[in-house]
């Protein structure tokens, strides 16, 4: 069995940037600090983390003094202000192109379009978009219809891990109906390489194997991408998540791994399908 794996896979810049971020702070200081949420979306590092003193919290209640970090997907500036009103100390670990993303839609905003985000209502990020903007803008979940009526200047964005699909697909839709659009591109261009390339991948393996947290968002669309090459495909957070059946009649299998996948987690994934392999051509050289 041939394991081929994505050129680019596990932690991205943003991601280490957070991790490295809170670290620093924890040296500097005897008290444990906090993060509000989980600082990226894998709860193996988290956990890690959370030994090394870098404790996630549910919400400000939790916390009596000390830091709070903001995790890579941003918070609105109302959390900020309920951080500082607190007397608790805040430390910035969003990613810069999430920031990006806040920057250019409040920017829309500002010039007077009705704007829209593309992305997940629920997730961390997309909320802290909305709010930079003082709630005045509105997300499109890219996987409901999108019903549009008739406007005249309308600006869009995109939550960082959404798919070139998904901004072309509300584009196609809005364009008719407004007399003027303007579009962010606010992609990530980890995310996009990423995408392609898992697709590349999918063509190529009979089974693919994507890495990463649950909740993590980007690792989820990586599944999903490669399930609509209509390969076989399995979304596993831990090597513990393998089962040996998958890979009964299967010849190649292709890797990658989520954003915020740490590279420990990654090699015993790896690991674990080499010896799959080995046993595999074991068997078939017994016969
Ligand atoms: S995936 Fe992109 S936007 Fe998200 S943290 Fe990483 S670099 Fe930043």
């Amino acid at each position: 069995m041939e394991i081929l794996l994505a050129e680019d896979m596990g932690f991205c810049f943003g991601v280490k940037r957070a991790i490295k971020i809170a670290r620093d702070k924890r040296k500097e200081t005897e008290n444990n600090i906090y993060t509000l949420g989980s600082i990226i979306h894998n709860p193996q590092v988290v956990e890690k983390l959370k030994e090394e003193g870098i404790v996630p919290v549910g919400n400000l209640d939790e916390i009596t003094n000390g830091y709070v970090v903001i995790s890579s997907h941003g918070v609105s500036p109302l959390v900020q202000d309920d951080i500082k009103k607190r007397g608790l100390k805040s430390i910035d670990a969003t990613c810069p192109l999430v920031k990006r993303v806040q920057e250019k839609a409040l920017e829309l905003v500002m010039e007077g379009y009705e704007v829209f985000v593309i992305g997940e209502k629920e997730h961390l990020e997309v909320q802290g978009i909305v709010g930079y903007t003082g709630g005045k803008i509105k997300v499109i979940n890219p996987e409901e219809n999108i019903e549009f009526k008739e406007k005249d200047r309308v600006g869009l964005v995109a939550q960082t891990t959404q798919t070139m699909k998904s901004l072309e697909d509300a584009i196609l839709k809005i364009l008719p109906k407004v007399k003027e659009l303007k579009v962010f591109n606010t992609i990530c261009e980890v995310t996009n390489k990423r995408q392609k390339e898992i697709k590349k991948l999918a063509k190529m393996a009979d089974i693919i194997i994507v890495i990463g947290g649950r909740k993590s968002a980007n690792t989820k669309r990586l599944a999903a991408l490669a399930k609509d090459e209509g390969c076989e495909t399995y979304h596993v957070e831990e090597v513990k998540d393998i089962n040996e059946d998958w890979f009964l009649g299967k010849n190649k299998v292709g890797i990658t791994a989520g954003a915020s996948t740490p590279d420990w987690i990654i090699k015993e994934v790896i690991d674990r399908l080499n010896l799959i392999a080995k046993k595999k051509e074991g068997i078939l050289h017994e016969r």
